[in-house]
């Protein structure tokens, strides 16, 4: 997945020597599998195969890299289409920019924002078709969460394991008991350059993914261009939000809405109204002076340098009671 995972286990008070190891090792090749069957990078995944596979054809997928195709195509529709894994052609547009330094042809763009959609593929029962040549997926944005929930879920039912983390490259799932037998605590990275840790957050139970343009982005002639496509314009998103941090109660959605949150801006926190469990904060405008905003039912920053007050919006149905009480 193109960066680095930490796995963290705590054992049960009970647990017998090798019993951590094993867990780990399950959650580690639970990481592994995701990447082989779902990275666009790796010739010889499945998602690979669907993308180079000639119009009609249908190609033998793997039930849960089809279960994450329809969360995509799910989240597609509930993101009002700013979560587009169809947006392949965008993506390697303008990764392609990035590497020449010239912006796309106008007629290039055009190609590649028509080849978007998911009306360019279709997913069947054990088999996907791609129905148009050089339409392609991209689960850059979702299939990191899945293979978080699955190693996530390999160390819940593993033996003496008590509770843990799953943190890929920053993105994370915890449960159980933590080291500290508090709630596990979540570090929020600072959009300006070089900095770490500027926040956290107290989570017991659920996942914490956080989208940046901050992060991965190409210059050219003075501009930043985000690694995130805006699917409405064709363009990288423009930089309405800084970094986006989500909760969920699965790391799939946590991270595809990050995602959904770095194109739609701190305007998108509105359509969180209608999931349920999914809370997020939306750092933006001037990185030397930004500006934070939360849906109500995202938890309290703890400031650990220079984090600025939260704003919130969208009131009352996110506003759940500590009971479960709204
Ligand atoms: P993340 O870091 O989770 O925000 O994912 C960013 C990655 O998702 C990019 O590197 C692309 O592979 C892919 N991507 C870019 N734009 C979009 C988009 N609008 N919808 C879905 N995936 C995208
Ligand atoms: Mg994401």
């Amino acid at each position: 997945m193109g960066t680095t995972a930490r796995i963290t286990a705590v054992p049960a008070s009970e647990a017998r020597a090798g019993q951590l190891d094993a867990a780990l090792e399950t959650a580690e090749a639970e990481l592994r599998r995701v990447e082989a069957r779902m990275s666009s990078w790796l010739d010889a995944s499945e998602l690979s195969a669907l993308n180079r596979a000639a119009p009609g054809q249908p190609v033998p997928l793997s039930r849960e890299t089809l279960d994450v195709l329809r969360t995509a195509r799910s989240l597609y529709e509930r993101t009002g289409g700013a979560f587009d894994a169809t947006c392949g052609p965008l993506i390697d547009l303008w990764r392609a920019v990035a590497e020449s330094g010239r912006l796309p042809e106008r007629d290039a763009l055009a190609r590649a924002r028509a080849l978007g959609g998911w009306a360019g593929f279709e997913l069947g029962d054990g088999e996907a078709r791609r129905t148009e040549a050089g339409a392609r997926i991209d689960l850059g944005g979702i299939a990191k969460g899945y293979g978080i929930d699955r190693a996530t879920g390999a160390l819940r039912e593993a033996p003496g394991v008590h509770g843990g983390m799953v943190d890929v490259g920053g993105d994370v799932r915890v449960f159980g008991a933590s080291p500290s037998g508090e709630a596990w605590r979540v570090g929020l990275r600072s959009p300006r350059e070089g900095e770490g840790a500027w926040g956290s957050i107290s989570v017991s139970e659920g996942a914490v993914c956080t989208s940046g343009h901050y992060a991965r982005y190409a210059e050219i002639g003075g501009r930043r261009y985000s690694h995130i496509i805006d699917p409405r314009t064709g363009r990288p998103a423009e930089t309405a939000s800084l970094t986006v941090t989500v909760l969920a109660p699965t790391a799939i959605r946590a991270d595809a809405w990050a995602t959904a949150l770095s194109v739609l801006g701190p305007a998108g926190l509105e359509q969180l109204a209608g999931e349920p469990g999914v809370e997020a904060l939306v750092v933006h405008g001037n990185p030397e002076q930004p500006r934070a905003a939360a849906t109500a039912g995202f938890p309290p920053v703890e400031d650990l340098g220079g984090f600025p007050s939260v704003e919130r919006r969208q009131g009352r149905r996110n506003a759940v009671g500590s009971d479960g009480t709204s």
